[in-house]
Parts: C-alpha cells; structure tokens; sequence
C-alpha cells in the first residue's frame, strides 16, 4: 500500500489550489500530508486556458501550467500525492479523535486530522460546444475574465443573486451586457435588479434561454430563444459568462459535517475549523462568496496552519 498502516496526522482530500497549498504549508510543518486528487487532478483551473489575477505572474499563466506546479512544489516537500478519490468518511466527534476515510475498493486510511479541499463544480446551460468553449468565450467568472473582454459585448445567463453581479461587474469594463434570463423575473435581491435596470449599457431579456453557441474554434455569439414570442435571435458577443450557480462537492459529507442550505461546509467565521474536532475545509466548498484561486489557496494554507494547531494540542495526549 503507498501509505503507511498506522493512524495518519493529515489527509488532504482535493488537488486544487486549496489541496496542494494546504499540503505545501502541511508537509513543511512535519505533518507527513497524504493527499487524495479525486477525478479532476488539479481542480476546476484545469479547465481554463489563461489564468490573469493570479498573484506572481505578471504575463498571466496557463490554468494547467499553475495546477502542475503547485503539484510539483507539494512533491517537493514530500507530500505524498494518491491519484484516488474519496468514497466514504466516518469523522470523529472527540477532541483528538480519529477520523476514517474510505477509498475505492473499500480501502481505508485513519488520520487524526483531514483538511476538506473538495471545491465545487459550476453548473452548465447544458449547450453544444459550452465545454469545448471553456477558455475560449465561455467563463464562469466575470472578476477572472471580464478583462479579457475589455469594450467588447458579452452576455451573462442567469437571474438570481451571482447573475446581476456579475452583469453589473461587466458593466464597468465592457462595451455592451446582454443578460438572460429564463424567466419573466429576477430571483436576486432588490437593490441588485435597481442597480442592474439602472445601467444604460445592460440589456434584460426575460423569458429567453440561450439554446446554441456560435463559432467554430472559438465563441463569437449565441443564439437566444424567447418562450413567449416563441422566436430565436442571435446576438454576437466575444464572451458568455454563465452563472446560474455552482455545487459544492459534499456529498460524501452530508451527513458528517454541518452544511449551509445550499450545500457548503459550514466553518468558523474567519477560520477553517468545521463542526468535527480535526477536520477543516478551505477553498471553494466553504465559500460560495469569493471562488478565486488565490482565496482557496489562502484558506487551504490556514487550514493547514488550523490544523497544526489542533494537533499539537491534542497530539501529546494521543500518542
Ligand atoms: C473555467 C474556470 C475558470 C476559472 N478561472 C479563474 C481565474 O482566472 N482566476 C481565479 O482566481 N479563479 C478562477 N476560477 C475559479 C477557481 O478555479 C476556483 O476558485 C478554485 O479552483 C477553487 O479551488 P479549490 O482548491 O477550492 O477547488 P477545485 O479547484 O474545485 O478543486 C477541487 C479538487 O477536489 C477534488 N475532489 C472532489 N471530490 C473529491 C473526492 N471525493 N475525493 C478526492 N478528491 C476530490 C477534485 O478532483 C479537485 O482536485 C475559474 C473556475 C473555472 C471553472
């Protein structure tokens, strides 16, 4: 077996930016991190062709170049990287207990500490070429890639909170912002839909589904169906941003830890700490607010730094 029988300090179960940076700060303070990568190696980055925002590269970086390196820098510190995702866990309620975490083929590893990294997965219009298009037109984050589309026209789908701020965000940098919206009324608050019928350069159009993607090797529009007039129009845009919403990965923690109603793991304000004593979650699947990579890899470092906390509280009376 690639790892070691006895009772582990720290299992880190995600390969984002949330993953490896906690297990980059994990291995250094001698916590012998095992990580598990789950099915996307390297987290939702991977998807993406340029990342901008990101702190250190002045030239922008590839979304998989980045994902790479931060593996590379966690192996450096000998963290032990298991291509494996996580089935099943049983976490402990006692302070300094051990917590079991259950892989393929019923296999099973018991740390006293785990760091949740498993982050969230947008959800799609469910469009020919959405996927295809990723990187090349498709977004699903207007603060990561609205600049790209500087004075250009773009659309955003979507009618609830995430959708109007995002088209507002737009607003500021683009020349024109389509927003659509399957139905005849916004489900984001007041003052959102105030401020979004108050910009001259967003256009609403209600009742609308986006139905195709055109463009061949990249997005240079789409088309739009109205239900009520029963009519299909195209729009040409440079940039789709779709934002009707994102899941969190907690399945397997559902009944576990304690969750928000839409899913995401509920942590101590300002910290990493979750309602099971030695388990703590960084990056996306405890924050539906920010979903960057640098605030994932923030959080994924103070889980790291959380943990090491806990244990050195609890080790001595457990060992
Ligand atoms: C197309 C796209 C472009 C983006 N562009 C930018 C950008 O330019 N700048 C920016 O700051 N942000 C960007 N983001 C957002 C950014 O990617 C996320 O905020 C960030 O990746 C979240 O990091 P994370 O570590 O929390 O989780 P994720 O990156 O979501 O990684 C989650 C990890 O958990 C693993 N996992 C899940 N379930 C299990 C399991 N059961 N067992 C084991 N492993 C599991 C997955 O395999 C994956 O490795 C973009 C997102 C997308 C989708």
């Amino acid at each position: 077996m690639f790892f070691k029988k006895e009772t582990q300090n720290c299992v880190i179960i995600g390969s984002g930016p949330a993953g490896y940076s906690a297990a980059i700060y994990a291995a250094r303070a001698n916590m012998n991190p095992i990580l598990f990568t789950g099915v996307q190696p390297g987290g939702q980055l991977t998807t993406t062709t340029d990342v901008d925002n990101y702190l250190g590269f002045p030239e922008g970086v590839n979304g998989n170049d980045l994902m790479n390196n931060c593996k590379k820098q966690a192996e450096r510190f000998n963290t032990k990287i298991i291509n494996q995702s996580v089935n099943h866990v049983v976490l402990s309620n006692i302070k300094g207990g051990t917590h079991r975490i259950f892989l393929d083929g019923k296999k099973c590893i018991e740390s006293r500490g785990v760091i949740v990294a498993t982050g969230s997965t947008p959800k799609f219009v469910g469009i020919n070429k959405e996927k295809k298009f990723i990187g090349l037109g498709v977004s699903f984050c207007a603060t990561c890639d609205g600049f790209f589309h500087k004075e250009k026209n773009v659309a955003v789908v979507g009618g609830g909170d995430t959708a109007l701020e995002e088209a507002n965000y737009l607003a500021k940098i683009c020349k024109k912002v389509y927003l659509i919206v399957r139905k005849n009324y916004f489900k984001a608050s007041k003052i959102l839909q105030y401020r979004i019928l108050r910009k001259k350069n967003i256009k609403v159009f209600f009742c609308s589904n986006v139905t195709e993607i055109i463009g061949d090797n990249f997005l240079e529009g789409i088309k739009i169906f109205n239900q009520k007039t029963e009519t299909s129009k195209n729009i040409l845009i440079s940039g789709l941003f779709i934002a009707i919403g994102h899941v969190p990965n907690t399945e397997i923690f559902k009944n576990e830890l304690d969750l928000d109603e839409k899913g995401y793991i509920v942590v101590q304000k300002g910290k990493t700490i979750t309602s099971k004593p030695g388990v703590f979650a960084a990056g996306d699947v405890q924050d539906p607010d920010y979903r960057q990579a640098i605030t994932s890899a923030g959080t994924g470092c103070m889980a790291a730094l959380d943990l090491e906390k806990y244990l050195s509280l609890y080790l001595e009376s457990i060992t």
